[in-house]
């Protein structure tokens, strides 16, 4: 299994990345987690503009799904002619949600392109893989996930607070790509986002292998979110995700 980051940048993209994106393969198959905005670009440097075979959203904030109305065009009118539909794992209205945010009716939306099927917390198999979903802790329907094959497994956080739903998820993953969304500082809201701090104690108690601090959001110092993240009392390998970066899990 391989893991390409694609987009990692928090809330909106930033100069190096596009907001929330990652492709995991296997078999020749090719799965997105989030599809958020500006990531259709970079994804092309990766694999052919037809080659997404999968696609889960975690939740329908923009910088997590908007990037399937452009990739609706895309299977809708190439000049290869229509492509077969793309299965959507998606929370519950993102037909209706992502058709409005396209500017096309309820009926038939997206459903040209894509196959939506609503998310529900527990396992499933998409392709190769298989999937848990598990709610997390954000103001609106969210899910992490865990994807594994071969007896390797990533989990991602999606956007979350402090979270013990992740902690379980993400027990004993290989690669943890959680979410470090902000600095310490007093009066943070609860159950929006972590800290590098949180992020780290979360890969401590889910014993991940390799944390990988991603949603960075470009107006605070990565680097800083990196130190804050030292004092998580995590052992394992700590790093800051980056449009590009390859993982092969073998
Ligand atoms: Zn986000
Ligand atoms: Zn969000």
């Amino acid at each position: 299994m391989k893991l390409t980051i694609i987009g990692c940048s928090g809330s909106f993209p930033g100069p190096d990345s596009p907001s929330s994106c990652y492709l995991l393969e296997a078999e020749g198959f090719r799965m997105l987690l989030d599809f958020g905005n500006g990531a259709l670009g970079a994804l092309q440097r990766h694999i052919g503009l037809y080659d997404v075979d999968a696609i889960c959203l975690s939740h329908l904030h923009a910088d997590h799904c908007l990037d399937l109305c452009p990739y609706h065009v895309v299977r809708t009118y190439s000049p290869q002619g229509p492509l077969p539909r793309v299965p959507v794992h998606a929370p519950a209205d993102a037909p209706r949600r992502l058709a409005a945010a396209y500017g096309m009716p309820d009926e038939p939306g997206l459903e040209t392109a894509f196959d939506f099927v609503r998310l529900t917390p527990g396992v499933f198999e998409v392709g190769p893989f298989q999937v848990t979903a598990a709610r997390v802790n954000h103001p609106v329907e969210t899910y992490g996930f865990r994807v594994s094959y071969g007896g390797r497994s990533v989990a991602y956080s999606g956007d979350t607070g402090e979270s013990a739903e992740l902690v379980k998820l993400a027990s004993g993953a290989d690669v943890l790509l959680c979410e470090a969304s902000f600095l310490e500082q007093p009066g943070l809201p609860a159950g929006l986002h972590l800290t590098g701090r949180q992020a780290a104690e979360h890969a401590a108690r889910a014993d991940v292998g390799t944390l990988v601090l991603t949603h960075l959001v470009p107006w605070y110092d990565r680097e800083q979110i990196l130190q804050e993240a030292s004092l998580g009392g995590f052992g394992g390998r700590t790093e800051l995700a980056r449009s590009g970066a390859l993982y092969d899990l073998g």
